[in-house]
């Protein structure tokens, strides 16, 4: 596993050794400024290749050298929410300077491969040593790998990239295929790929860095503090509360990051160039419009309001993640949960009337259907929506129905029904027995009235 190189790890051996037993000093700015940019990669090497001992998250090694007075400090016992609101309003180089003052070689920043290189710029900034780290999926455009190059000759740094398991990545693909995420959504795959190599890399911090932005995700980030008790993740020390997350561009709008970028002359992935906003994997970024929302270039086959990858998923309840049809169901099935799009105007089909709607050619009138589970969020979602079209449908001589298709009925759905994920939304249209799928993420009544008028 590679491992970071801090600005101030680029020396010559011997003045490694030197720093360790007693002249560097962290704080003193000045001093590792001036070393970062006179320093020579070799020595750092040896060290990004040496055995981690701890497994393979992150460890400190190049890094730990230059601020062993950082690692001995024991951490605080700290009020974050407390923390959060002193530094709400602060700028984001002063919320990167104290998470880096506070955690030294125990915090690391996530990069993306996208505009978070604002993250480095501020952590560059502050003069202080700094830690990269980012998830090498196996699946990132080339545009992100030759900008992951840019970024360390840029900044003279190694970015510590974590890798999926290759077993697991291996029986993924072997049994659902190579785009398994377009059929059945993309938890699955980002469990693998992301999520746990992630958890890996967490299992070597203390504290990490994101650039989670409230005005990233409507649905899912407007709650983003700037620095919080990890709701997710486990740190260095294990157990709930052991990790903390900072995110020092919380309260940053994306124009100003631009901005911030484009002063401060900042290598950029070129993909940007071409109407990426948001960059994740190849497969699942899409350049996006003027005027959508940057979040609709990332899974844009699902629902707008769950997009995270597993990365960030305390900001949404845990239901809402695993409630996009590759959860585990069983955990789901609860029968106490009431049921949902429940209107005069919705006809609830059994397992047989659905069955006969399928088996009827040249029916009378055409149907529309949703296939929902009562627990998915997802399904909550649009239920308001799916109420009002049945509404706005009601005499118009389309029929629209519900068929609950979770629990015993998920394998059948999934056979004859093109089950993928909930909701799955059917027309059958008049003339036809072979039901036509909804396969657009946009679940608002617009859409869905343009999707019924244009296949009646
Ligand atoms: Fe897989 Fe897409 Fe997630 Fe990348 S973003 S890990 S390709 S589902």
């Amino acid at each position: 596993m590679a491992l970071a190189v801090s600005s101030s790890s680029l020396l010559p051996a011997e003045q490694l050794v030197k720093l360790n037993t007693t002249t560097f000093q962290p704080l003193d700015r000045s001093r590792v400024v001036s070393l970062s940019l006179s320093g020579k990669r070799c020595v750092a090497v040896k060290a990004l290749n040496a055995e981690s001992k701890r497994n393979d998250a992150i460890v400190t090694s190049a890094a730990t050298t230059c601020a062993p007075d950082v690692m001995q400090k024991p951490v605080e016992v700290e009020d974050f929410d407390k923390l959060a609101k002193d530094l709400e309003n602060s700028s984001p180089l002063e919320i990167m300077d104290k998470a880096l003052e506070k955690y030294g070689n125990d915090i690391a920043i996530a990069f993306s491969g996208a505009e978070d290189v604002a993250l480095i710029e501020y952590a560059h900034l502050t003069g202080r040593p700094y830690r990269v780290f980012s998830l090498d999926t196996g699946r990132l455009n080339p545009e992100t790998y030759k900008f992951f190059d840019a970024v360390e000759k840029h900044y003279n740094i190694r970015i510590e990239y974590m890798f999926p398991d290759s077993v697991e990545v291996q029986a993924l693909v072997r049994t659902k295929g190579l785009f398994s995420f377009y059929e059945d959504g993309h938890q699955e795959c980002c469990r693998v790929r992301k999520v746990r190599p992630l958890r890996r890399a967490l299992k070597g911090l203390r504290a990490w860095i994101t650039g989670q932005r409230k005005d990233q995700s409507p649905g899912t980030r407007s709650q983003v503090p700037v620095v919080q008790v990890d709701p997710v993740f486990e740190g260095l020390d294990g157990g709930s509360g052991s990790l903390v997350k900072w995110n020092p561009v919380a309260n940053v709008a994306g124009n100003d990051i631009w901005n911030f970028l484009r002063t401060m002359d900042v290598p950029v992935n070129s993909l940007h160039a071409q109407g990426y906003v948001s960059i994740g994997c190849e497969p699942c970024t899409r350049a996006v419009l003027p005027g959508q929302h940057e979040r609709e270039g990332r899974w844009w086959w699902e629902d707008a309001k769950a997009k995270e990858c597993g990365l960030h998923k305390g900001n949404i309840k845990e239901e809402a993640v695993n409630g996009n049809g590759n959860g585990n169901g069983t955990l789901h099935t609860n029968e106490s949960v009431s049921d949902i799009f429940n209107s005069n105007d919705i006809v609830s089909l059994t397992r047989p009337g659905i069955e006969n709607l399928l088996k009827m050619e040249g029916r009378k009138d055409p149907w529309m259907v949703v296939l929902y589970a009562p627990w998915c969020q997802f399904c909550q979602a649009m239920e308001a929506s799916y109420v009002e079209l049945a509404e706005k449908l009601a005499g118009s001589g389309m029929k629209v129905g519900k068929f609950r298709a979770d629990g015993d009925e998920k394998a059948f759905a999934h056979q004859e029904l093109q089950l993928g994920s909930f909701p799955t939304i059917l027309l059958f249209p008049k003339h036809s027995s072979r039901p036509i799928k909804y396969s657009s993420e946009k679940r608002d009544v617009d859409s869905l009235m343009a999707f019924v008028n244009a296949l009646r």
